[in-house]
């Protein structure tokens, strides 16, 4: 039996279902998440899990909303599960925690957060440098004992991360939310016409207003779209850890395929990184197989000697 909804909506431009019970359609979502066209089946519809999921653009939400989304008067055949209810949740994850507190003149003063304060004040921040990112803390709950960084865009909460002082594990604590394509201070540093991309919140902080975190040293294809979208036109710097050579290698050759004009790297020796600085970056305009480029690579990837 094929699923009355999809035959409702899609007639037969509609593959499935599989053995998953998952039906493929072109994803109507890409479009508007600012991709172009879906003409591959990208969308994943599961009635009987109740589930959609677009492997594009990374749509995510049940079934029964993503048919009301589409023709709001089809009769939607499905059943409420768990999981919906789960993914309800999990859309809501992006909004700060509850017990979230943002740091400024006020709350600095409260004898409760002053080792969140000195945490920050070692890493050489300053408290107009805390308010201009908006970090913020939690006490209790569940980023109890962290501090909590937000990326804001256009007004706009991406994601957010939240880090230990106390050393417990793990370092960072992230939302349940995927962070689909959500970049850490990349308004502001488009604005500087130049963007910095680094692994963490701490390295693009210290990397200044042109410093972009990734969360991590593999973004997601829709962050790497995103960059190459809005700074194609501009200077665009790989700045990974030092021990992340070879995703530094397949990002710039991802960044340079798409276009992206005035490309550099940045290299560290293993075991540094942007946030520490202790020495400077090796500096390199990216050209795939370029001479410099590739003894750039080979000075921070030598063999290991036993
Ligand atoms: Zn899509």
């Amino acid at each position: 039996m094929i699923n009355s909804s999809i035959l409702y909506v899609f007639g037969n431009r509609f593959v499935g279902p599989n053995s998953n019970g998952d039906y493929q359609v072109d994803c109507p979502f890409c479009l508007a998440r600012g991709l172009t066209e879906d003409d591959g089946k990208h969308l994943y519809l599961n009635p009987g899990k109740n589930k959609a999921h677009c492997f594009r653009c990374d749509y995510r939400s049940s079934f029964a909303e993503t048919i009301r989304k589409l023709k709001g008067d089809a009769p939607v055949d499905f059943d409420e599960t768990e999981e919906d209810k789960k993914d309800k949740e999990i859309e809501q994850a992006n909004v700060l925690p509850q017990e979230f507190v943002l740091l400024d003149e006020e709350t600095a003063k409260l004898v409760v957060l002053a080792p969140y304060l000195e945490y920050l004040y070692s890493r050489k921040m300053t408290l107009d440098r805390i308010k201009k990112y908006g970090i913020g803390v939690c006490v209790s709950g569940r980023f109890g004992g962290r501090l909590v960084i937000p990326a804001w865009n256009y007004g706009k909460l991406e994601y957010f991360v939240a880090r230990t002082i106390w050393g417990n594990k793990p370092k960072y604590k992230n939302p349940h939310a995927p962070k689909k394509d959500a970049l850490f201070n990349f308004e502001c540093a488009l604005s500087t016409g130049m963007i910095v991309l680094v692994e963490g919140v701490f390295s693009a902080i210290a990397a200044g207003d042109s410093g972009v975190a990734l969360f991590g040293k593999n973004p997601y294809r829709l962050q790497v779209e995103r960059i190459v979208k809005e700074a194609r036109k501009i200077k665009v710097v790989v700045m990974l850890d030092g021990d992340a050579i070879n995703e530094s290698k397949k990002l710039a050759l991802e960044l340079y395929r798409s276009g992206v004009e005035k490309l550099y790297i940045g290299l560290f020796n293993d075991g540094d990184d942007p946030a520490e600085y202790r020495v400077p970056p090796l500096l390199v305009r990216y050209v795939p197989n370029s001479p410099e480029v590739l003894a750039a690579f080979y000075k921070f990837h030598v063999p290991k000697r036993i």
